[in-house]
């Protein structure tokens, strides 16, 4: 079951700078140009942080902190998402809200 938190984008990443991945029109260009080539990076990984699923970005903390700011992506994406910005933003996010150990 997905959890949906709210708070992650408001107030908790607009707190730390110019989120914007609620712009993103899930279209897949990004991933399909990021030369990681993983799914998650980046559509994924915008529509998840877009919706408010905070367990799902913390369970992409790996992909998170592999991305190479190179902004590729956002530099073809149509709808203007400023992608590395959103990434350096998560990278803080994670760091300050670390997954909680049971
Ligand atoms: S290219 Fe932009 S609009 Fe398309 S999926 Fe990526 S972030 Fe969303
Ligand atoms: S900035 Fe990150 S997500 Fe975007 S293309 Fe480069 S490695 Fe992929």
């Amino acid at each position: 079951m997905t959890t949906l938190t709210p708070s992650l984008i408001g107030p908790e990443l607009a707190a730390l700078g110019d989120f914007d991945a609620q712009a993103c029109m899930n279209c897949g260009i990004c991933t399909a140009i990021c030369p990681l080539s993983t799914d998650v990076l980046p559509r994924r990984l915008m529509r998840y942080a877009a919706l408010g699923m905070a367990e799902r970005v913390r369970q992409e903390e790996e992909a998170v902190f592999s991305c190479l700011l190179c902004r590729s992506c956002e530099e073809n994406c149509p709808a203007g998402v400023h992608i590395t910005e959103n990434v350096r933003l998560l990278r803080r996010w994670l760091l300050e809200h670390p997954r909680r150990l049971n």
